[in-house]
């Protein structure tokens, strides 16, 4: 649904996008025979703009096409019973490897593709399927011919009912249909929030031709009533997989007793080094230098970037950081889950921070419809305020301001409801940055942590927080809290204190998340354990 590519070519809204976009990034790198296809969207998603009196705007600039060149091929899709002509556009910057993008053809379907995430489930509905089934016919044009089609999170889903409907590899009743078909899918879940995992009424999916000819019978059979995205695409796949070790735990859990359900597996994502690790850190680092030198050039490179951030702060809000004092960043989509808030919701404690000198920069974005989400990011903006002089928000989260947050701090701090966050992938920047993560054991940071020796955990996993909605979130996050003020005053800012001991947990840092985190590494694990291992492929 969505490529984060570049801050320039704001077709994505958050981590799900930056992680299609540098997984094909590494699939281009290592030449892996992969096809993406995504959809054109005409405005990307928000740009927050903060206004001079303090509130929040959401504005939607126009994609530029300057990445994007047409390709000479038409598929055509039907929705609420009209044909819809679609055409092609190939992405031609950022990444050496294959990435269709489609939209509508005539200026009358583009409602379909004007904005990412806008609209209703009308809308959703339409976007699904030209994804999904305009995606399987835009293979067929280019001549593609996929071995295995990889439905990545549960948007593409649609591409399954028109594998089915074709009845491209053979089988008499639906169920040998599934059977057959299975061979081809491979399914990756990226949602533990129950609600994340969307559903669509049977009515309303016929209204818009989503049913792709299927009766509400056979609907159900493939994924339910109401038809569940999820439930679907582990149904149709051969194999899927979550997205860190403890989600594909999450996700087995979530899905059990889901009939037909292809195993889940877990696949530990990664980012692409080459976009996101500063060349400095690596020219620090590089091996025939004698480890003196390493660490003094290591500390230099940080230093230089963390002034660098200090200079856009200062540009941007006008506020003046030290550059000798703890910085703490903070920066996420405004997921209530997430809890940007935590660090900043004691006073007593948070002032003791400050009289040792801590400083927190934040970031996020969230959803125009997500009421919880602004009011997280306008709590943020008050602090920011009150504490003009340690606390920052940095208005329009994007690309640019990710890379320049994940390499400029000194730590980053993450700090989820247990176990809702699948990965997380902005940890693994600042990680092979030398930006040590101080973060709850969720998402990759179980696979990444050695408590003060690669950065710190807050605190140790209680089994009641894996309840989800029986779970007393109050409860937990007064213990989080305290946990996390303790883990500071206790380890992070003592160490902050000794030069060599810091040095040494950022280089622990780097050689922890460097190949581990990698893009590359994460596709060479979806090549060997997902696209072609785990089966038989078509042969
Ligand atoms: C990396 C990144 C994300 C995803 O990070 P999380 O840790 O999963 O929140 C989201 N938005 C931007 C702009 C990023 O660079």
């Amino acid at each position: 649904m969505e490529y984060g590519l570049d801050a320039a070519f704001p077709i994505y809204a958050g981590g799900l996008g930056i992680l299609a976009g540098d997984h094909m990034k590494s699939v281009g790198d290592l030449r892996v025979p992969l096809t993406g296809i995504g959809l054109l969207w005409d405005e990307g998603y928000t740009r927050q703009v903060l206004s001079a009196g303090g509130t929040l705007e959401d504005q939607y600039p126009k994609t530029v096409r300057d990445a994007v060149r047409r390709v000479d091929v038409r598929v055509e899709v039907t929705i609420k019973g009209r044909a819809v002509p679609l055409r092609a556009w190939k992405v031609e910057r950022y990444l050496s490897s294959d990435l269709y993008l489609l939209e509508p053809e005539r200026e009358a379907d583009r409602w379909i593709t004007q904005r990412l995430y806008g609209g209703g489930t009308e809308d959703r509905l339409a976007q699904e399927l030209v994804l999904g089934v305009g995606g399987v016919r835009l293979c067929d044009a280019l001549g593609v011919a996929p071995e295995v089609y990889h439905f990545n999170e549960g948007h593409a889903v649609f591409a399954g009912l028109e594998l089915l409907r074709s009845g491209r590899y053979g089988g008499k009743t639906l169920a040998q249909r599934i059977a057959k078909l299975k061979k081809h899918i491979v399914f990756t879940t990226h949602t533990p929030v129950p609600a994340g995992n969307e559903v669509h009424g049977l009515g309303a999916m016929r209204a818009v031709d989503a049913d792709c000819g299927f009766t509400d019978k056979e609907l159900e059979q493939i994924g339910g009533d109401p038809f569940s995205m999820t439930v679907a695409g582990l149904r149709l796949a051969r194999i899927a997989n979550g997205v860190a070790e403890l989600h594909g735990d999450t996700a087995r859990k979530m899905w059990k007793g889901t009939k037909g359900a292809a195993p889940i597996l877990s696949i530990t994502n990664g980012v692409h080094v080459p976009t996101w690790q500063d060349a400095r850190i690596r020219a620090a680092l590089v091996p025939d230098k004698p480890k003196k030198q390493q660490d003094s050039e290591l500390w230099a490179a940080h230093q230089t970037m963390k002034h660098e951030l200090l200079a856009e702060i200062e540009r941007r809000n006008g506020v003046k950081l030290s550059a000798d004092k703890l910085l703490i960043g903070f920066a996420r989509r405004a997921a209530t889950y997430k809890r940007a808030d935590l660090i900043i919701s004691d006073d007593k404690a948070l002032k003791k921070l400050f009289d040792r000198g801590v400083q927190i920069v934040y970031s996020g974005k969230a959803h125009p419809r997500d009421t919880g989400g602004k009011a997280l990011i306008g709590k943020i903006v008050a602090a920011s305020k009150k504490y003009k002089k340690h606390v920052v928000f940095l208005e329009n989260y994007d690309m640019h301001l990710g890379a320049l947050l994940t390499r400029g701090t000194d730590i980053w701090l993450n700090n989820p409801r247990r176990p809702l966050e699948a990965s997380g992938t902005s940890g693994m920047k600042a990680a092979m940055n030398g930006v040590p993560n101080l973060s709850i054991l969720d998402g990759w940071w179980p696979e990444g942590c050695r408590h003060g020796v690669t950065g710190w955990k807050i605190g140790d996993p209680d089994p009641r927080d894996d309840a989800f909605d029986d779970a007393d979130a109050a409860r937990i996050d007064k213990r989080d809290r305290e946990l996390l003020y303790k883990t500071l005053d206790k380890d992070v800012l003592p160490a902050f204190g000794k030069r060599d001991r810091w040095v040494a947990i950022m280089r622990a840092s780097i050689a922890m998340s460097q190949w581990q985190f990698s893009s590359d590494r994460m596709i060479e694990d979806y090549v060997a354990k997902v696209y072609v291992g785990g089966g038989t492929v078509g042969r």
